[in-house]
């Protein structure tokens, strides 16, 4: 198993600049006196695609071989990787074929068709979508792209980090939302580069903290499908490259409740005039809850992504706010 390292990270900064957009580093007073940190907000959600995504995504297709990439590649997806997928190989004139479950929201299906990705519908409850994708790659001599177990993935998944640190110096700490891990691997290899001494946390939904669980056992940990807002990390289980990098470099995972992320986009939305999704809320809501201690500390937080239905986002921010510290914790790598 090839780990990717600082090289992959300054290679993945060279394909992605003047491509990718360099996000907003936020600063908030309110912010600031809530967690009794200063943080320093960078916005992936102002992101090509509204995610963070964008980045490994380019990043693994630019990295291809000429003839890979005119042959097209193939991912499966139902959310940000999909779009991010579909819009970066139309920038690279790469056919994309996306794997998506019949019943996913009519919107992200026509995302992903109006980047010009072709959609391949499969069952939810029937069909193997890793399977399906590994067949299509077979059959059309396509390049799969999974969604973080792969070496340019996390290594575009770190230049979010790499150019925070670029623009506000060394970090005590970094908080990163956490799915299957390719954004807290490669805001690792950032902080080894950049800010050494900065403890970068993953910050996970309390309903599937199958990160938390596997470094207590020192394994991959694959847990159901958890039930939690955060639609970004409802994944089963962290990618192997993914665990590998996190046990060796992060401070740990911490977990937040559903409540905290609600509070975080209420104050976001309010506060700092942003849409934020549930799942690019969960390192803020760290930041808020006081998973990690950081009084004192200079904190920088990754706000992953801005992809949600506005109908929903009405509904989630219009509840009176609950309390948002419970159920929160914390493991060390
Ligand atoms: C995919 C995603 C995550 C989780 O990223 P991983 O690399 O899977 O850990 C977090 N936030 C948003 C908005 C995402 O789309």
């Amino acid at each position: 198993m090839q780990l990717p390292d600082s090289k992959d990270l300054q290679a993945a900064a060279q394909r992605l600049a003047g491509v990718a957009h360099r996000t907003p580093v936020l600063r908030s007073r309110m912010a600031d006196a809530a967690s009794g940190a200063q943080l320093f907000f960078k916005c992936e959600n102002l992101q090509r695609g509204g995610a963070f995504k964008f980045r490994g995504a380019y990043n693994a297709i630019a990295a291809l071989p000429a003839a890979s990439r005119a042959a097209g590649v193939v991912t499966y997806s139902s959310g940000n990787h999909a779009q991010a997928i579909a819009l970066s190989a139309s920038l690279l004139g790469a056919p994309a074929c996306i794997v998506m479950p019949s019943d996913a929201p009519a919107a992200k299906l026509a995302a992903t068709r109006g980047y010009g990705g072709e959609v391949v519908l499969y069952d939810r409850f029937r069909d193997d979508r890793e399977a399906i994708g590994r067949q299509l790659a077979r059959d059309r001599g396509l390049t799969l792209i999974p969604p973080y177990d792969h070496a340019d993935v996390i290594a575009g998944a770190g230049t979010a980090a790499l150019e925070l640190f670029e623009e506000v110096g060394q970090l005590d700490v970094l908080l990163v939302c956490l799915g299957g891990g390719g954004l807290t691997a490669g805001s690792t290899l950032a902080a080894a580069a950049m800010s050494p001494r900065c403890a970068v946390w993953g910050v996970e939904p309390a309903a599937g903290n199958d990160g938390q669980q596997s470094l207590a056992a020192g394994r991959v940990i694959k847990i159901d499908v958890p039930q939690t807002l955060a639609d970004g990390a409802q994944t089963q289980r962290l990618g192997d490259l993914n665990f590998a990098i996190i046990r060796q470099r992060a401070a740990g995972i911490v977990t937040v409740s559903d409540a905290a992320l609600i509070s975080a986009m209420r104050f976001f939305a309010e506060r700092m005039k942003m849409v934020v999704e549930p799942t690019g809320a969960l390192a803020a809501a760290a930041a808020f809850t006081g998973a990690v201690p950081l009084a004192g500390r200079r904190v920088g937080v990754i706000v992953s992504g801005g992809n949600v239905d506005l109908t929903r986002f009405a509904g989630l921010i219009a509840q009176p706010a609950p309390d948002a510290s419970d159920s929160r914790s914390a493991v060390r790598a």
